[in-house]
């Protein structure tokens, strides 16, 4: 039996990297996992298949984030195959691919709908699926607290969105029992940020941001959001969590 045997939870974004990690925490822990992707669909069935090996439940859904209509389609899909939400964890998101100087607003406009707009539209399209005394995590950023890659400051700015989505949120769903907190990975070694890999240099720089002195893991920030997710942060509401490795410091 895990804390969280009898719940179902939503990981968007679960196929690859830090969602995948949240999903597979989140299963051990006893909850049945809709494992979202975007087009990665062998990717989140390796997640299913992982959760699965230790005992665990899960199923994929696919959507494509960040399109007219997303949040409409992926609740479809979920509707499907259970019944009622326990915990949505937002993590699907994409970077900024090009600096400020020569950011385009078409990809200014697409990192908002991943980042900023899908989970607006999915909690305010799913609300009614997810239970009394059930809990939302929106993976944000450290960068929406720091200036210290400020060539990323779309993607930053969207994150920061997301925050005050989280804080909002938490007024309007508290008298529900439902909590809703951010939490903020620093450098977590992902295919997101695949410039740390074969590049020492760079996978040291980013180590030396951390007070702890290494890069993240994906099960570094899934800990953090298994225990939002579970009854022990029943009373923490509305919080940006700090889950950079000191990296803010
Ligand atoms: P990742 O390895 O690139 O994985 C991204 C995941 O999101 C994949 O499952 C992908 O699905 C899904 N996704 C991306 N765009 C989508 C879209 N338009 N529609 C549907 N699904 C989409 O990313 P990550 O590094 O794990 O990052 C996860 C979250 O953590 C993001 O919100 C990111 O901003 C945040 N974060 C990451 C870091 C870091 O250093 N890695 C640091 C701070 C914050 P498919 O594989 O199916 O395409």
């Amino acid at each position: 039996m895990g804390v969280l045997t009898g719940k179902t939870a939503l990981v968007t974004g679960a196929s690859r990297g830090i969602g995948r990690g949240i999903a597979e925490r989140l299963g051990r822990d006893g909850a049945r996992v809709a494992v979202h992707y975007g087009t990665n669909e062998a990717a989140a069935k390796e997640t299913v298949a992982a959760i699965e090996a230790v005992g665990g439940e899960a199923f994929a859904i696919g959507q494509e984030l960040g399109v007219p209509g997303d949040a409409e389609a992926l609740w479809a899909a979920f509707d499907a195959r259970a019944e009622g939400l326990d915990i949505l964890v937002n993590n699907a998101g994409i970077g900024a691919s090009s600096p400020f100087a020569s950011i385009e607003e078409a990809e200014y406009d697409r990192i908002f709908a991943v980042n900023a707009k899908a989970p607006f539209f999915l909690v305010r399209s799913g609300a009614e699926r997810l239970r009394d005394g059930g809990r939302i995590v929106n993976v944000s950023t450290g960068l929406s607290r720091t200036a210290l890659m400020p060539d990323l400051i779309a993607y930053s700015m969207s994150k920061a969105a997301l925050d005050v989505f989280t804080r909002d949120l938490s007024k309007l769903l508290g008298p529900r029992g439902i909590t809703v907190n951010s939490v903020a990975p620093g450098v977590v070694a992902t295919d997101n940020t695949a410039w740390l890999e074969g590049d020492e240099e760079a996978r040291a720089r980013a180590a030396a941001y951390s007070a702890l002195g290494r890069v993240g893991s994906t099960a570094d920030i899934a800990d953090v959001v298994a225990f939002l997710a579970s009854d022990d942060a029943r009373w923490v509401t509305g919080s940006w969590i700090d889950a950079t490795g000191g990296s803010l410091t």
